[in-house]
Order: C-alpha cells, then sequence, then structure tokens
C-alpha cells in the first residue's frame, strides 16, 4: 500500500491525540558538551540560554573529561573510526577484548560482552540463556529495554509487586517445576532512585535454586564503595549471575552496553544474542574513551565521593526549603509534585531560573506520582546546587508548596 492522504490523516490525528493528552516529547537542542552548565535552545522558544543542567545520567561527570577525550582522540589515530562489520566477522579489535576484561575486573564477574547498547545486551540476553521450560520473574519496575528483551525469548514470564520479596518468594516457590528461575531486576531503580535489595534477592535465589540478572545502567561506576555497583552496595559482588550495564551513563555517557556474569552465560551470548551477532560493533573511539574512563574510576574514589558528597548536600538544601522530597541514598533525587501540569509548569518555572531538570508524569510515573527528578554528578561544584535550590526554592513558593506533604499538594492541586 502506498503512503496515502487517509493514511498520513490517521498518523497526523494518532499524533495530534499525543499532543492534546499533553505527551508530546519536544528534542531541546544543546549547543555546547555534556556538563554542569549547558546552553539550551528550546526549538518553539526564543534564544539559547545557558542553565545548570539537573538531568544528565552524567553522574561522574566523565562526558566531556578532557583525559576521556584525549584516549577517544588516540583510539581514532590508532584504530580508526568505525569497523564496518559486526564483531564476529571482521570487527573486534584487541581494544574490545581489552574492554570486556577491564569490565570483567571492575565488575567482579567472570566475563564480560560488549553490545552496542544496553538496550541491546537486554534485547538479547534472554533468549540467549533461557527456553521455553523457564520461567523469567521480573520486578514489576524494572526498564523498559528488559520488558522488551523478555518479550523476545519463549521462557515464561511472570512478576512480583516492586521490591517486595515476599511476593518474589511466592513466585519461586510456585515456578520449583521449571528447570531455570531467572529473577530479574534494576539495581537503582530510574524513577525513584530506590536500590533493589540484592543481599536477600541472592538469598532467595540460592534458597530456591534460581539465578538472578541485575541491570546496574543506573549504578555502574558509582553506588557501592569503589563504585563497582548494587551488588558491591549489597555486599554480593560475584554472587549475581548476569549483570547488565551501560556506558552510556556515567562511564563515559557516550554508547555501549554489555552483559557481565558467569562464563558460560556470556559465551551463550557471544554465540546466540541477536544484537550482538547483526548489529554492528562499537566503534573504537567509544572503546578507547571507555578504557580511560575503567582507569580512572579505578584509581581513585574521588568522583563517587564528590557525588556522595553532592548528593548529600542537594537534599539537605531541598529537604530544609520544605520540598518534598523521595527519601533515598541514590543520586536520583526525585522532588514531589503529584500533579502532571504542576510538574510541567515548575520545570518550566525552573527554566526561567536558570536551571534545567524535567517533569516526569504519567504514563512514565504511575498517575498521581508527577515529579521533577534531579539528578547530581560530580561535575556539580557547591555553587551549583545553592544555585537550584534556590530556584527550587522561588518557585515553590510561587506555588505555595513549601513545607507541603504529599497530602496537603494533592488537596491543593489535585492528582
Ligand atoms: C539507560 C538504561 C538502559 C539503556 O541503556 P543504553 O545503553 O542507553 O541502551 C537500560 N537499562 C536501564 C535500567 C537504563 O537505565
Amino acid at each position: 500500500m502506498s503512503y496515502s492522504s487517509a493514511l498520513r490523516a490517521s498518523y497526523q490525528q494518532e499524533l495530534d491525540a499525543i499532543r492534546a493528552a499533553g505527551l508530546f516529547k519536544e528534542e531541546r537542542y544543546i549547543h555546547a558538551p555534556q556538563g554542569a552548565e549547558i546552553e539550551v535552545e528550546f526549538p518553539s522558544g526564543a534564544s539559547v540560554k545557558k542553565v545548570i543542567n539537573m538531568c544528565a545520567n552524567n553522574y561522574l561527570g566523565l562526558s566531556s573529561h578532557p583525559d576521556v577525550i584525549d584516549a577517544a582522540r588516540k583510539g581514532l589515530d590508532h584504530r580508526g573510526y568505525g569497523l564496518s562489520s559486526v564483531r564476529f566477522i571482521c570487527g573486534t579489535q584487541d581494544i574490545h577484548r581489552e574492554l570486556e576484561n577491564k569490565l570483567t575486573a571492575f565488575l567482579g564477574t567472570e566475563d564480560t560482552l560488549l553490545f552496542p547498547s544496553c538496550m541491546d545486551a537486554n534485547a538479547g540476553v534472554f533468549e540467549a540463556v533461557l527456553n521455553d521450560q523457564d520461567v523469567m520473574i521480573s520486578d514489576r519496575l524494572v526498564h523498559a529495554s528488559l520488558i522488551d528483551g523478555m518479550r523476545l525469548c519463549k521462557a515464561m514470564t511472570d512478576t512480583y509487586k516492586h521490591s517486595d520479596l515476599a511476593h518474589l518468594e511466592e513466585k519461586l516457590q510456585e515456578h520449583q517445576d521449571k528447570r531455570v528461575r531467572l529473577i530479574i531486576t534494576d539495581g537503582v531503580f530510574s524513577m525513584d532512585g530506590d536500590l533493589a535489595k540484592l543481599d536477600t534477592i541472592v538469598e532467595l535465589a540460592e534458597k530456591y535454586n534460581a539465578m538472578v540478572l541485575v541491570d546496574d545502567s543506573h549504578a555502574s561506576g558509582f553506588i557501592g564503595k569503589t563504585g563497582r555497583g548494587t551488588h558491591e552496595h549489597c555486599g554480593v559482588v560475584g554472587k549475581i549471575d548476569i549483570i547488565t550495564t551501560t556506558l552510556g551513563k556515567a562511564l563515559g555517557g557516550a554508547s555501549g552496553g554489555c552483559v557481565s556474569g558467569r562464563r558460560e552465560l556470556v559465551e551463550m551470548c557471544r554465540q546466540r544474542a541477536r544484537p550482538y551477532l547483526f548489529s554492528n560493533t562499537v566503534a573504537p573511539v567509544i572503546v578507547s574513551g571507555a578504557l580511560k574512563v575503567l582507569d580512572l574510576i579505578s584509581r581513585t574514589t574521588e568522583r563517587r565521593d564528590k557525588l556522595e558528597e553532592n548528593t548529600r548536600y542537594w537534599r539537605k538544601l531541598l529537604t530544609e526549603a520544605g520540598l518534598d522530597i523521595k527519601e533515598g541514598e541514590s543520586p536520583i533525587v526525585p522532588v514531589m509534585l503529584y500533579n502532571a501540569k504542576l510538574a510541567q509548569d515548575f520545570a518550566r518555572d525552573l527554566f526561567g531560573e536558570g536551571i534545567y531538570a524535567i517533569g516526569f508524569f504519567h504514563p512514565v510515573v504511575p498517575k498521581g506520582q508527577a515529579r521533577i527528578r534531579t539528578q547530581l554528578s560530580a561535575a556539580h561544584d557547591k555553587h551549583h546546587l545553592d544555585k537550584a535550590a534556590a530556584a527550587f526554592t522561588k518557585i515553590g513558593k510561587k506555588y505555595e508548596i513549601l513545607g507541603l506533604g504529599k497530602k496537603e499538594i494533592i488537596a491543593k492541586y489535585g492528582q
């Protein structure tokens, strides 16, 4: 069928409906490298504005680090721009294996396989290691890419209520007849910033003979005493069967992901995972940059320590200002507003004050849970956070929500 005017109209109608529902996503153009301060242009708005960035996944501030850029440049000089091949044909260089080995050492696993992204790692891992005699039991709030990966796999799916490990235990009992039980969770959940209780999850896995997969995209590089991830924080290094994670957040922020874990499982991915077999290899420039990132963060914990300090300071500032934040220890700090329109208006006003943060509402978070998600970075200095907190306070005053809790904000603005 051709792209008829009727078909065009029907797509346009669907797009109009998205806009009418207030769910239309518009890109903003950044005229600068990623950092604590960026220049942002709203396509529909006026000029380019310099703002403090409170919404990047640049947790360690390495996205534009001079040493990383320098290493990437050297990679470009010595290994070229691209490989024009998937890994298994003629796309694997010495540096790809070197990076896999470094990731293995950093994560405390047995082996690692690089993917074009963590989305791809999650898309490939399940069908590579499971079959129709198995079950995947996932937390109900896992990342979209894990859900997509599970969809591509023939194993049965089941879920447990978010972080409800009594519920997980029931599910494990229920599925004792399966060949493999795979428990699936995020390490740090991206919307609330809460951590999975991996110590108890590992105990349950041992008790009920199950494997554990953790997506640590929002943790690798900074959660845990030396930044290895949620498994380090929970004292279960070496006990997670499969870790998937991204190079696109704290670890340099370019792109790339991996599956890391038990040797045989990683090898199964090398043999079978379709995004590994059928998508192009990670570019040498990124591999070289990532090698430098791992060097930097293996040598010193300075950056993750600064991030932790910034997080503590930011949480204190917002709490003292009377804003309603989600408790926790991760550098994801949601400011709860409950009402979608309020979240959008609040974010727009913050931008006016030179603070860049995004309002999240349904369907990204549950209905009535609208918020502004702020994210800390080691690239922030105290003066950035002081200025951002002053703006949050000013706008909070404008909407008269300072000192109010959930009930009062909902009473005022509705859900
Ligand atoms: C960001 C994210 C991903 C996707 O990572 P990419 O490398 O950008 O594809 C996967 N899982 C989780 C939990 C994430 O937060």
